[in-house]
């Protein structure tokens, strides 16, 4: 029975079947045989005993790594959208959001867009170098994050160029927002990154209408944009319409 039971890899059951061995032999007075089969039987329990607890530290082990793997995993999803330089989201999670908010503005909830450039940007990375222009992408990036509010997103676009989504906001509400913005630049002392440095933006925004494709939604916005460039730049300007309700 033992071997049988070795054989088909039934460890338990082998033990159990050496004791009934060791039993019997003790039960016919064969003492010595008695106490060799108890002897193995402990040194396989033994084993038994080391290979469950060893096989429990490695479930534990798999386990760890798998939720390793599941933490990196997100960093990668959540880094895949965002902007190296600044933090900011990148395009992708700027055209999702603003897929979202073109769904829900034919559900009667109004939203805006804004393209926000940096003004003379060239002049600033000419003037003071590209690690300075660096400098000045990420604190115009915290300047303005700090200006909305946690469900609007401002993503850097390419360069030096932003799009802002204010979402429920009609194009007052926007264009008060965006004039905020404007003047949160315009006011901010950089003379910490550099004594002599200025920084100002222009603004073109539009509101999101049922029905809007993005691509006319960021035409609008860049039409605005150009209309604010040609004003002299530190400005906000907008483009189209609101929808009647
Ligand atoms: P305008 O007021 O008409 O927008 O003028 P501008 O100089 O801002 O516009 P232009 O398109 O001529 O120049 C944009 C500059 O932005 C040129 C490019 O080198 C710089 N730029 C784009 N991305 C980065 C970046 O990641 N870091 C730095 N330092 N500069 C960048
Ligand atoms: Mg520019
Ligand atoms: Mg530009």
């Amino acid at each position: 029975a033992v071997s049988a039971f070795q054989q088909a890899s039934l460890d338990l059951l082998a033990a159990q079947a050496r004791q009934v061995q060791a039993d019997a032999q003790a039960r016919q007075g064969r003492f010595e045989q008695a106490f060799e089969v108890q002897r193995d039987l402990t040194r396989h329990l033994e084993r038994l005993y080391r290979e469950y607890f060893q096989q429990g530290a490695l479930l534990r082990q798999i386990e760890r790594q798998v939720s390793e793997a599941e933490v990196r995993a997100e960093a990668f999803a959540e880094a895949a959208l965002r902007d190296p330089l600044t933090g900011a989201p990148n395009r992708a999670a700027a055209m999702t959001h603003l897929d979202n908010l073109l769904l829900r503005a034919g559900n009667g909830h109004p939203s805006a867009a804004a393209l926000l450039d940096l003004d003379h940007f060239k002049g600033v990375n000419d003037r003071y170098g590209h690690v300075i222009g660096d400098a000045v992408l990420v604190r115009a990036v915290q300047i303005l994050t700090r200006e909305i509010r946690d469900h609007d997103c401002l993503a850097r676009f390419g360069g030096e160029e932003f799009l802002l989504l204010l979402s429920g906001a009609t194009l007052p509400v926007a264009r008060r927002v965006c004039e905020r913005l404007r003047a949160a630049l315009d006011t901010h002392d950089w003379t910490d990154i550099h004594p002599d440095l200025r920084v100002t933006a222009s603004f073109g925004l539009t509101c999101l209408n049922r029905g809007d494709e993005p691509t006319r939604v960021l035409q609008a916005a860049d039409q605005a944009l150009y209309a604010a460039k040609a004003a002299g730049r530190n400005a906000v300007r907008e483009s189209g319409t609101p929808q009647e309700p």
